[in-house]
């Protein structure tokens, strides 16, 4: 059978004392003394303890309690003490306990302590959750209040601040203390104070004053520009009893609204293009620069595609610029051609930069573009300018190390055309003929030489006529409708294909002595093509010109003495050489005739002497054949060492002073080449070896072969040669300036420098001053 038992009759034994134990609300009693009869685990967790009973609730020292502003209530006011006295329960009294200074609603009830009749006082604590959140919420609204970065300021109706916070203290720089119970217009600057008057209506009345952008004083005067927000206070019925005030400072933020319309004012009126475009490509801003520089308006141009600016060739430019731009790059002046709103391509500079949102993602780019047509005229001029300055310098160059008349005449004249842009120029010179007579010259630049056939001389027309009689330069921007030069102008009613000029110019060449030596002329087919600055540069070329024409003639003048000076010691070497071999002739015949010792003495220095004036009219002759270009070589093959020993042993006899020490080498040394005149050089060395080394015994004769070369030395321990001489030595008629002492006429380094150059060898010296030189020739090996 099934029970039929009821629930109540199964459940476990009840004790009343274990549920008050058990129960979450803290309670406890005590008798009237305050000790402890019966307590329950909630109070225990209350106090933090477990309190026993027959101790005195006064005892337990964490049993606190704490007055509304949360001070704590010292034993003798203890609520605790005023129950136990009283005579009536309490019920929902709102009390502040434990150590944590929880809210609690006291309620107590009395009872008798069954055995022995005691009264008994039981007190029940309900944790007062409402009235805890509500402080919670204060606080933290004030903790908000006081902590926040705005200021924060309360005033009641008639304007007297009745609050002011952390942030209040720090923007107005007046504590707390200071401003409390004062009126707000205490920060009104004189011109705002009628504010106050629209502020408090708009109070009065419930409305919000939001972001109310104004200025405010700070104690020290200073003035602080603001947005207020205004709200009205209520008190609980309502009724509106103040006002709070927000106040942010903006300074900051007028600062940079101040920047970004200084910027935008800036972009606004640039020169230059400023335009921003999307990562499409899409134009999102256009200032007033790129309207002037392309002519579309802003609004013609916004959200079309930049592509309108660019043209067709160069379309693949802006894929290649939207890449750099997607991956952070940037691009500086990149020179490239856009096109116009009238089709117009102009050249222009662009930069190019990312433009990154906030997060710093990459959302379009900005473009500065530049228009660089005056900056590439600029650049072509500078090039023109150099290129006229390059052939200005290679001009001073040629004119002044040129002593040829015609060609210094011919370059100026390329020079002049080109840098005045002339189409022809012509140079009329005039200069004197081998007789005397004077005759003109002309060199031509930019035309044919038939073209000026027919003119005749320029010298008898008009218009070159006041150049060459030293009225000055003539400058002409259309010759045709000029009267002064009427009909004599030469170029005028020309034959067709003959020259046209309509620009004329004309400057006088002068030399140093004012003489109008001649005219440069230059021609255009079109009109005022020469300006005055072609005229002040063609001038200081005439004026250089003019310089080597002099030079030039003087160079011709002493050509042409020179050439008569080598005539003349030609003719007179050969004169004197005939009546010389005569008398050496009648001496050697003498020589054989007579016995006595002292007239054979005299007899043979007579005979020396006659050698050495034929070796000096040899000498003299042989330049001349030289000047003459009639020098003559033999060529035969034969051992130069043999004949290097030969000469050496010859020459040790006449050369009684020194020895001639010999480095020949063991083998022949064959060589193809003039023997005589290859001893006459070689002679020529070992006499100035021992000529110029008067205090040295010895001169070393060296002979060495290489692969290529044949060398031949001739070393002396003599007074030597500074650099300067060194490099002059092998110049006719030079002399040393140290060596002036000693006889010679300088020419034998000249005629033996003839002589190897004509064996196509090189003649060369060593020297070092007081310690003697080395001069040297090398021959090819194959001669
Ligand atoms: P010359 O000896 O007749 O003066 P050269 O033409 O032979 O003429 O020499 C030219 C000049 O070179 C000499 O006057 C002398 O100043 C210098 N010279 C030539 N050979 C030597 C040398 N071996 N040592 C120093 N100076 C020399």
């Amino acid at each position: 059978m099934k029970s039929t038992e009821s629930p109540l009759s199964s459940a476990p034994s009840f004790s009343v004392e274990q549920l008050l134990k058990e129960l979450p609300v803290p309670l406890f009693t005590c008798n009237r003394q305050g000790i402890l009869h019966l307590s329950n685990t909630a109070f225990d967790e209350l106090c933090e303890l477990k309190a026993l009973p027959g101790t005195s609730v006064f005892e337990i020292k964490t049993l606190k309690f704490f007055d509304g502003n949360g001070r704590r209530i010292s034993s003798e006011n203890s609520p605790l003490l005023e129950i136990l006295h009283s005579r009536n329960p309490v019920i929902n009294k709102q009390v502040k306990a434990g150590p944590k200074n929880q809210s609690f609603l006291l309620s107590t009830s009395f009872s008798l302590k069954a055995d022995q009749g005691e009264q008994l006082v039981n007190f029940c604590l309900i944790p007062n959750y409402s009235t805890e959140s509500e402080e919670i919420k204060n606080a933290r609204l004030s903790a908000i209040v006081e902590y926040s970065n705005d200021a924060i300021i309360s005033k009641d109706l008639n304007g007297h601040i009745t609050s002011w916070n952390k942030a209040a203290e720090k923007l107005f720089k007046y504590t707390e203390e200071e401003v409390i119970g004062k009126h707000i217009s205490l920060l009104f600057p004189e011109d705002r104070l009628k504010d106050e008057r629209m502020i408090l209506d708009t109070i009065k009345r419930g409305e919000q004053i939001k972001h109310f952008e104004t200025i405010r004083l700070d104690k020290t005067g200073k003035e602080i520009p603001l947005s207020l927000t205004i709200s009205p206070i209520k008190d609980s019925a309502g009724r509106i009893i103040g006002a709070s005030k927000v106040a942010r400072e903006i300074s900051e933020r007028l600062e940079s609204e101040k920047k970004q319309a200084h910027l935008s004012a800036i972009v606004e009126h640039s020169d230059d293009a400023i335009i921003s475009k999307d990562l499409n490509g899409t134009i999102t801003s256009w200032n007033h620069g790129a309207s002037k520089i392309f002519g579309y308006s802003e609004e013609e141009v916004l959200g079309k595609p930049i592509t309108l600016l660019i043209p067709a060739e160069r379309l693949q430019e802006e894929d290649l610029i939207l890449k750099k731009i997607k991956s952070g790059e940037k691009i500086q002046h990149f020179e490239t051609v856009r096109v116009t709103k009238v089709g117009k391509e102009i050249p222009v500079s662009l930069s190019v930069s990312p433009i990154k949102n906030l997060q710093g993602a990459i959302i379009g780019a900005s473009k500065i573009a530049r228009n660089i047509e005056e900056q590439i005229r600029f650049r072509k001029k500078i090039k023109a300018y150099n290129v006229k300055l390059n052939i200005l310098n290679s001009v001073g160059r040629d004119i002044s190390s040129n002593l040829d008349v015609q060609t210094v005449i011919q370059k100026v004249t390329d020079a002049c055309t080109k840098l005045s842009g002339a189409k022809f120029g012509a140079f009329f010179y005039n200069t004197e003929n081998g007789n005397g007579e004077s005759m003109m010259l002309y060199t031509l630049s930019g035309a044919p030489k038939e073209a000026f056939e027919n003119l005749g001389m320029p010298r008898h027309t008009a218009v070159f006529q006041s150049t060459f009689t030293g009225q000055g330069a003539v400058r002409i921007d259309d010759i045709t409708s000029d009267a002064r030069y009427g009909q004599n102008y030469p170029f005028n009613g020309m034959p067709p294909g003959h020259l046209k000029v309509v620009s004329y110019m004309a400057i006088p060449v002068i030399s140093s002595s004012g003489k109008v030596t001649g005219g440069l002329l230059f021609g255009h087919p079109e009109k005022g093509v020469f300006q005055e600055e072609h005229e002040m540069m063609i001038k200081s070329i005439a004026a250089q010109a003019a310089i080597a024409l002099d030079n030039s003639r003087l160079f011709e003048r002493v050509k042409s003495l020179s050439e008569k000076k080598d005539e003349f010691i030609a003719l007179a070497s050969h004169e004197l050489k005939t009546p010389l071999t005569t008398v050496k002739g009648y001496l050697q015949i003498l020589e054989k005739k007579i016995e006595e010792p002292s007239s054979r003495l005299f007899l043979s220095k007579a005979l020396e002497q006659a050698d050495r004036l034929h070796t000096l009219i040899e000498d003299l002759l042989n330049m001349s054949r030289i000047e003459a270009g009639k020098l003559e070589f033999h060529y035969e093959e034969f051992d130069l060492r043999e004949m290097l020993l030969d000469l050496a042993e010859t020459f040790s006899h006449s050369a009684s002073t020194h020895q001639i020490i010999t480095n020949l080498g063991e083998n022949p040394v064959i060589v193809k080449a003039d023997k005589q005149r290859l001893e006459q050089a070689l002679i020529n060395l070992l006499s100035n070896a021992v000529k110029y080394s008067p205090t040295a015994q010895k001169v070393h004769l060296n002979l060495s072969v290489n692969d290529e070369n044949i060398r031949v030395g001739v070393r002396d321990e003599g007074i030597g040669l500074t650099e300067e001489e060194q490099k002059q030595v092998f110049s006719r008629f030079y002399r040393a300036e140290s060596t002036k002492g000693i006889n010679g006429l300088g020419l034998g380094l000249y005629l033996t420098k003839q002589i190897i150059d004509a064996h196509h060898g090189q003649l060369a010296v060593e020297s070092k001053v007081g310690a003697g030189s080395e001069f040297y020739f090398m021959l090819p090996r194959i001669c």
